[in-house]
């Protein structure tokens, strides 16, 4: 028998197709040709995720003379890039107390605004090229549906204004917090207007056609082995240029030479079939808004343009050596706390069919502050990785690689993450320890919060420790 929310034709308990949501239509028998033989190029990218494909755009917008190659081991897409949340949000995984620290409060005001401006412009480039990656900008909330969880709320806010950013958050009491969102326990939330959705999958198509269309090659199924001063090696040929770029964000431990510099986290998504148009309205999923909640192990959700909701989430574990393997993608455990939880916002949604479920890694610097740089002398210019937060930050940094490598002025060449340099992780089996212990600890912040109905000590000391919010 069909449940009652269940979508006409459709069972709730027919299993999830175990692939990204964003794939579905994509034609998964086309690959661009390999790499076959040496060439030369003035600016090679490693990986055609948004942080290559955003580079060679303004690169090639810039200059249309430049050859730019990119090389991808597997397809455009294959990364975060295509599997994401679809959220293009002006969060920065650092907090801005954080970054005053080690920088200047002036750097802090000046990262935010750049973040802010690049969710704009994603939306400008979309529109002026004519990608239709369904890009809607309906802002995004974190609701509180606890005691602890509306105590940082409020705190997040009077932070804000202290800080001197005094419309990045407005407060919402419950009311206006359901009116968005009609989550179950909403006792208020915070809302930001910077931040936009869309189909990660369609961008990445759309920015590697504008790339082809303007003289740019990407050579998939051209594994690079090796990064050496202005030359990528593969098994298939070299190419030599005039700087080659590591865009490759969180299999970059993959190459010898990184293993220590990024931590790969998976992150998991599930995506329900489309909602029957009278439930949406009533449970606030009619619009484009991004939301979770004030949570501290980090969730996010939104509704799709075809009236899906598409939920997603961490707490998947850190596999030992900073393994990356396709069979992480799916984690029976973590997919069904995922739809637990999306059931404890939405109880009405017990009897909607899941029709995906998929996963992918993210890449974490030691203390969780992304990097954009350019080495001249060695040739070597990179970006990432980002915390979770790369689908807008991947095109902040695809503006500076433009500026660093074309050696362009800009205001943006003088933001903190320019040429930023992290510690490296610690050797496993230590990594492995410390990773998970850190995942446990967020969880169980979310456990204490529940018992006490207070913001999480555990929570206050991980962030006094990474500096991560
Ligand atoms: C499930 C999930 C949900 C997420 N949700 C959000 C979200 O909602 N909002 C947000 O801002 N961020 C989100 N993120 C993070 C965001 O998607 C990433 O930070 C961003 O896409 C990284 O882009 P990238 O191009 O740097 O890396 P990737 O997209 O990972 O691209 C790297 C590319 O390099 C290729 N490659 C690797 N090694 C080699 C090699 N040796 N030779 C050649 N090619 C190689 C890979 O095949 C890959 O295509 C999410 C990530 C995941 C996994």
């Amino acid at each position: 028998m069909v449940a009652r929310n269940a979508p006409a034709g459709q069972d709730a308990a027919a299993p999830a197709i175990a692939m990204p949501l964003w794939r579905e239509d994509r034609e998964l028998t086309f690959r661009r040709p390999a790499l076959s033989g040496n060439t030369s190029a003035d600016v090679a990218i490693v990986g055609a995720g948004f942080t290559g494909l955003w580079a060679a755009y303004y690169l090639l917008q810039a200059d249309p003379s430049l050859k730019v190659v990119l090389l991808e081991r597997e397809f455009a897409g294959f990364g975060a890039s295509g599997r994401n949340g679809g959220w293009a949000s002006s969060i920065f995984p650092v907090s801005l107390g954080r970054v005053e620290q080690l920088y200047s409060h002036q750097s802090a005001l000046d990262l935010q605004a750049a973040m802010n401006e690049t969710v704009a412009e994603i939306g400008q480039v979309v529109t002026d090229e004519g990608i239709d990656c369904e890009y809607a900008r309906d802002g995004f909330i974190s609701l509180a549906r606890s005691q602890a969880q509306w105590a940082r709320a409020r705190a997040t806010v009077a932070g804000a204004e202290k800080f001197g950013t005094p419309g990045q958050w407005k407060l919402l009491d419950a009311g206006a917090a359901r009116e968005k969102i009609n989550a179950a326990s909403v006792l208020g939330g915070i809302y930001t207007e910077h931040c936009a959705l869309l189909h990660p999958d369609k961008l990445v198509r759309g920015l590697a056609t504008w790339v082809e269309d303007h003289g740019g090659v990407i050579y998939e199924d051209t594994a690079v082995d090796e990064i050496g001063k202005g030359i990528a090696r593969t098994q298939r040929g070299s190419v030599t240029a005039s700087v080659v770029v590591r865009a490759t964000e969180a299999f970059t431990p993959e190459f010898p030479a990184y293993r220590r510099s990024i931590a790969p986290l998976y992150s998991l998504v599930v995506a329900t079939a489309p909602l029957p148009r009278q439930l949406r309205a009533e449970l606030g999923l009619g619009g484009r808004t991004a939301f979770n909640d004030m949570r501290n192990l980090r969730i996010y959700a939104h509704p799709t343009s075809d009236g899906r909701l598409v939920f997603g989430g961490r707490g998947a574990p850190y596999h030992f050596r900073s393994k990356v393997d396709p069979s992480f993608d799916v984690d029976e455990k973590i997919h069904e706390k995922i739809i637990t939880t999306m059931h404890e916002f939405f109880p009405a949604l017990r009897d909607v069919p899941i029709t995906h479920r998929w996963g992918g890694p993210l890449g974490v610097p030691r203390d969780w502050f992304p990097s954009v740089g350019y080495d001249k002398r060695n040739k070597m210019a990179w970006a990432g990785p980002y915390v979770g937060d790369g689908v807008a930050t991947s095109n902040l940094a695809g503006r500076i690689l433009r500026n660093l490598i074309l050696d362009k002025r800009d205001t943006l060449n003088s933001l903190p993450v320019v040429n930023h340099k992290s510690p490296k992780w610690e050797v496993e089996p230590f990594r492995w320890f410390g990773v998970n212990a850190g995942l446990r600890a967020a969880a169980t912040a979310d456990l204490e919060e529940r018992v006490t109905s207070k913001p999480s000590k555990i929570s206050a000391l991980m962030e006094k420790l990474t500096g991560a919010h």
